[in-house]
């Protein structure tokens, strides 16, 4: 669906990563770690077109449908939650009726009791929410996702394994994420890919669990030891 090949990206005299290459595929969820200013919101933000890379390449699938959820959000404040979603299928080639059950539906499996509240009057983990409900709501194939868990409750954090985890109608068919949240992380991806200079290439990825991925890192370190 997505991937990269050879991936770098520099600021200034601090390069951030080199060379990262990554796949995803139809069922992909990757997690993206590393520590703090290590890149991981950069590199989302180049396989959104957001950002430029330095070298290598970003190939997307025809015709699929992408969405990103960002570390800090915008939303228009004075409209309601309904409205702020109704924009964003708006370009959809989808009829009035299909648009407006599709944002309530979609709301309403978010536990959002009242979807003409304004956003201002959001808290934040509403926000964060609300944030990946707009995202879902025109289907995309991929959701990619900086720091989803940020802001959520126990409730907010068991919707999206839920949705992650589950063929919901709005469930993407990949997912790539950025997340600090150990927990989570085990609960929802199949491979994790680590940004981190402790790497000679800059990343080390490995297909499996959080907890496969720190048993491989463990081995991996320890063999560059000897
Ligand atoms: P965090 O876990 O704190 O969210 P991160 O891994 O997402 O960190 P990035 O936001 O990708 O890190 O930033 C990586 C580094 O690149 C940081 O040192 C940041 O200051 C720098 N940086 C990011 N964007 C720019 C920019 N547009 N111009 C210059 N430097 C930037
Ligand atoms: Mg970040």
């Amino acid at each position: 669906l997505l991937s990269c090949q050879g991936l770098s990206k520099a600021f200034g005299a601090q390069t951030l990563f080199s060379g990262v290459t990554l796949m995803i595929n139809e069922g992909d969820k990757v997690g993206l770690i590393g520590p703090n200013g290590s890149g991981k919101s950069t590199l989302l933000k180049i396989f959104c077109g957001l950002e430029q890379a330095d070298s290598g390449t970003v190939f997307t699938q025809k015709l699929i449908r992408t969405s990103y959820v960002a570390q800090e959000d915008a939303f228009d404040e004075a409209a309601s939650c309904a409205d702020n979603l109704t924009a964003a299928v708006r370009a959809l080639d989808i009829d009035a009726a299909e648009q407006y059950n599709r944002v309530h539906a979609l709301l309403s499996r978010a536990q959002f009791a009242d979807p003409e509240q304004p956003v201002h009057l959001l808290s934040g983990g509403w926000r964060k929410r609300l944030a990946v409900c707009r995202a879902l709501v025109t289907r995309p194939d991929v959701l990619i996702m900086d720091e989803p868990t940020n802001h959520l409750d126990i409730e907010g954090i068991l919707w999206l394994e839920k949705l992650l985890g589950s063929a919901l109608p709005e469930s993407p068919s990949a997912v790539l994420l950025v997340s600090h949240d150990r927990r989570f992380l085990e609960n929802t991806v199949n491979r994790v890919i680590e940004l981190a200079p402790v790497y000679p290439e800059g990343s080390f990825q490995v297909r499996g669990t959080y907890a496969d991925f720190l048993d491989k890192k463990a081995e991996y370190l320890l063999q560059r030891q000897s």
